[in-house]
């Protein structure tokens, strides 16, 4: 026996079938990221219900030496859940782990076991008149584990951050198989180096995140949700500012170009145009409220009218319900699956100072454009954060290697543009396997240097994720 086959029939002893799936077609559809740009190969997909199974688990790798791939929802963008194609590792399914095990109005807490779907601590938040204000498309089916391992933000991180200010602490299994308990949720806790900070963002390669600690707030009363047509990114960006000077209400503020609204209601059913005229820019912005007074519609509407009489806006919608709301939403929750839809995407998750993004949008855009004749840039996304997803449609040069041939060299062109602009090459999604060798090529040494020191730290057999983030 080899020493995957030893783990696995190690851990089907001493766990139970349940937790130990060998069946192909059970474990098929979770070896491909969610793009389907990388195929893995898995011979088990190993699936504790507990902390306890999963220390037995992280001991039972440590022992034979087989790498463990952890999985929420298999949503993330850089292939960091996906397991190499050779076979050497196993998929480690925390979606059994599903237990909210605590939620205090209270204590403005709720402790979320790993594989608990965002969606659902969404909505047993609400029924006690409290909220996790962080939301994304993928609520569906995104874990609490995938989230805090990617550091995710979404739409709402405008007012409340991404995940990292959003957990009060979290417990993990180390890769010597030993659990932190963090969960205490203390706001002020200066034991030195924050394990919990540590882990977040880390992508599975620093342990098992089995539960987390998450900051909750008091429910939204009332919301108002409009969209707006702009001429261009400034104008969006000058329409934030003029909103953000006279109301703390706006949350989201979401940047949408014409190009990628037609994407939508070409290939999304039941998607319509918000706006009756073309524009060339579209800002979707939510403004919310928890107190039931607060005539949160009339308070956009006015302001609204204020940016239409100053130019900034040329025309504005607000969702007259909560139907209208979420059509809005979806229109641009759908971009992606739109993109999808219509042939290969080259995405980059990627940010500069926010001030610079409408400049960035549109030169990059003309810069790859020119540079790759035939190709469709374009920015959409979290303006407010200056973090766009900047993709690269092939467009004119569809072709099954267009990946391989073109995308590797689009991708490096577009991350030397976004590093002369001082930005990032992930802003939000990580590094994963995708963005591994543009990383490695262009993070600053002293960067790659802690990361590779605290991963042998913590990791010295190389079981958690190998493959991923680390370069
Ligand atoms: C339609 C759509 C919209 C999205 N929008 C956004 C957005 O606006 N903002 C944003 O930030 N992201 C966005 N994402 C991507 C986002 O990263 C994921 O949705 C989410 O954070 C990952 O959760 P998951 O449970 O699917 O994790 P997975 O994809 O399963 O895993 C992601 C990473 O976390 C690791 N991991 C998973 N669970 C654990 C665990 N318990 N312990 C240790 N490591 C673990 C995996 O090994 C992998 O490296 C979007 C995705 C989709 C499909």
């Amino acid at each position: 026996m080899d020493a995957v086959a030893e783990l696995i029939s190690s851990a089907g002893q001493r766990l139970g079938p349940r937790a130990v799936i060998t069946d192909r077609s059970e474990i098929e559809p979770w070896v491909t990221d969610w793009r389907g740009r990388l195929h893995g190969a898995a011979r088990a997909m190993l699936a504790p219900a507990s902390t306890d199974e999963v220390v037995e688990i992280v001991r039972l790798a440590a022992e034979h030496r087989v790498a463990l791939v952890p999985q929420g929802g298999n949503t993330g963008m850089v292939a960091g859940a996906t397991p190499p194609p050779d076979g050497s590792a196993v998929l480690l399914s925390m979606r059994r782990m599903n237990r909210i095990r605590s939620i205090s109005a209270d204590n403005r807490l709720a402790i979320a076991e790993a594989g608990v779907v965002l969606a659902t601590l969404h909505d047993a938040a609400h029924e006690m008149g409290m909220r996790f204000p962080l939301t994304l498309g993928s609520r569906g089916s995104c874990t609490i584990g995938g989230l805090t391992s990617t550091n995710a933000g979404g739409t709402q991180v405008l007012k409340f951050g991404t995940m990292r200010s959003l957990v009060a602490g979290l417990e993990a299994v180390l890769p010597d198989g030993s659990v932190h308990d963090g969960l205490s949720g203390l706001k002020k806790d200066n034991r030195g180096y924050s394990l919990d900070q540590l882990l977040i963002g880390a992508e599975g390669t620093l342990g098992v995140i089995t539960a987390v600690a998450l900051r909750l707030v008091p429910d939204i009363a009332r919301r108002a949700v409009a969209w707006a047509g702009v001429e261009s990114a400034q104008r969006a960006l000058e329409l934030l500012r003029f909103l953000q000077a006279r109301t703390d209400t706006v949350e989201g503020f979401e940047l949408v170009p014409q190009d990628s609204l037609q994407l939508v209601l070409k290939h999304i059913p039941g998607t319509r145009a918000p706006l009756a005229g073309e524009h060339r820019w579209h800002a979707l912005i939510e403004a919310t409220t928890a107190s039931p007074g607060t005539d949160i519609d009339a308070e956009l509407q006015a302001l609204l009218a204020a940016a239409l009489q100053q130019g900034i806006i040329g025309d504005a919608v607000i969702a007259a319900n909560e139907a209208q709301a979420e059509s809005f939403w979806k229109l641009r929750d759908t971009i992606s699956e739109a993109e999808r839809a219509e042939g290969q995407t080259l995405a980059h998750d990627i940010s500069v100072a926010v001030a610079d993004m409408p400049d960035f949008i549109v030169d990059a855009s003309e810069q790859v454009e020119r540079a790759f004749p035939g190709t469709i840039a374009s920015g959409f996304g979290h303006l407010g954060d200056g973090n766009i997803h900047f993709h690269v449609r092939a467009g004119a040069h569809a072709a099954p290697d267009w990946y391989e041939r073109e995308g590797a060299e689009i991708t490096r062109f577009v991350d030397d543009l976004v590093l002369a602009a001082g930005g990032s090459i992930s802003a939000e999604h990580g590094i994963g396997q995708l963005k591994l060798g543009e990383f490695a090529r262009l993070a600053p040494p002293a960067r790659v240097h802690a990361l590779r020191a605290i991963k042998h730290a913590l990791d010295p057999l190389g079981i958690m994720n190998p493959g991923k983030l680390v370069p």
